[in-house]
């Protein structure tokens, strides 16, 4: 172990258009690089304040518990059900992916009674299966759905499951971690109580957060809890304590990510929500039509496909794995491959935050084309990057 050229990090530079992390900007690597100060320095307090309120205006929401809980977006996930669940409750969860089974897990572990609404994985969840669902229960707590389901492509409309979970009582909960600054999300135009994000997929920063917000209903529901939270860490009654004024001691906050994260939130400020996804959209659907011109299908019900990660199936004969390690090794591009019962049968091609270029769309298309075609499947030359060209030039 004393070889300390080999032990000298030199990660290569890649090309992130696979389902995140996502390329980040380099003002957010440098803001990385900024001293560490104490975490209740008057400066890093600053820090603090000036990124719940950016993290507010990302999310669109007043709510106060606004913060960005340390830890991935699984963390957030489990502060969401950890907290807001327990024995005796019953949570309907939507599930058409592999977040959806994620979300029934942690909801499961709470000790509450879980109604899984499926959907094919691929496809959305219709609203009046729940609304059958939220009829037969008697009282249900939350109703908890996945916006952008990461494994499939597929984009879930919220508005009318926001309507029926409130219509019956229910507090509503929403991950958004692919969508949050990729797609639009408005937390309370729509009546989102609950809601959780990551940092590496459009916000385009290092994984190690997961922005986290909930309006005073929910804030009601935790305070009439009959047991105490199970996770210590993850409890957002102490959390709120330290992200407030009080600064009430809980753990460290990571300073580094933190920095980051505010670095990526100004970045978004700057370019602003609206033109910010635009360009996911502008993107989003010149990768579309690039793939669909070289002959291949996507997978995501029509209508409702993400603009961030496009979801694609393999042609028959060609070999996943191969081609996915040719496209890194040979082009420095990382695409994501299927996950669960789509393992195999789809790539899943990520165009997030700092990664969703003009560039990357025509990079990625006409890589893939040369690719598949010395794998055995004869895209028509030319015709992804020509069609794909025609919308950005649109
Ligand atoms: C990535 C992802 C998560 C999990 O986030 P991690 O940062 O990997 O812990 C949760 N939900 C969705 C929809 C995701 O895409």
């Amino acid at each position: 172990m004393s070889d300390a050229s080999r032990l000298t990090l030199n990660p290569p530079s890649r090309i992130l258009l696979g389902p995140g992390p996502s390329n980040i900007h380099p003002r957010v690597q440098m803001a990385m690089l900024a001293p560490v100060v104490g975490h209740l320095d008057p400066y890093f307090v600053s820090v603090m304040e000036d990124t719940v309120a950016l993290l507010r205006r990302t999310f669109r929401t007043q709510n106060k518990l606004t913060f960005p809980v340390s830890g991935t977006g699984s963390a957030g996930m489990e502060a969401a059900f950890d907290n807001f669940l327990e024995p005796g409750d019953t949570a309907i969860i939507g599930v058409s992916g592999l977040f959806g089974e994620r979300m029934a897990e942690n909801a499961l572990r709470s000790g509450a009674k879980v109604v899984q609404v499926k959907a094919e994985w691929g496809n959305i969840i219709a609203p009046e299966a729940i609304e059958t669902v939220l009829k037969a229960e008697k009282k249900v707590k939350l109703v908890a759905v996945v916006h952008a389901e990461t494994s499939t492509g597929a984009l879930q409309p919220l508005q009318e499951i926001s309507r029926l979970a409130k219509q019956y009582g229910a507090l509503f909960l929403v991950d958004t971690v692919t969508s949050l600054a990729g797609h639009e999300v408005a937390v309370d135009e729509w009546g989102i109580d609950i809601c959780y994000s990551g940092t590496q997929k459009c916000i385009s920063c290092p994984p190690g957060l997961a922005p986290f917000t909930a309006n005073d209903q929910a804030l009601a529901a935790l305070a009439s809890r009959k047991n105490k939270v199970n996770s210590w860490y993850l409890d957002l009654s102490l959390l709120s304590g330290y992200w407030s004024e009080s600064r009430f001691y809980h753990h460290t906050a990571p300073i580094s990510m933190v920095y980051a994260l505010h670095e990526a939130l100004a970045l978004i400020d700057e370019e602003g929500m609206g033109a910010r996804v635009a360009r996911h959209k502008r993107h989003g659907a010149a990768l579309h039509a690039g793939l669909e011109a070289m002959g291949l299908k996507l997978h995501a019900q029509a209508g409702h496909r993400l603009n961030v990660l496009t979801t694609v199936q393999i042609p028959a004969g060609v070999d996943d794995a191969r081609l996915r390690k040719r496209l890194l090794t040979e082009y420095n591009i990382e695409i994501g491959g299927g996950l669960g019962p789509l393992k195999g049968k789809i790539w899943r091609i990520g165009l997030m935050g700092h990664s969703s270029t003009a560039e990357n769309v025509l990079l990625v298309l006409s890589r893939l084309e040369k690719l598949l075609s010395e794998e055995g499947f004869k895209a028509k030359a030319g015709d992804g990057v020509a069609a794909a060209l025609k919308v950005l030039n649109g």
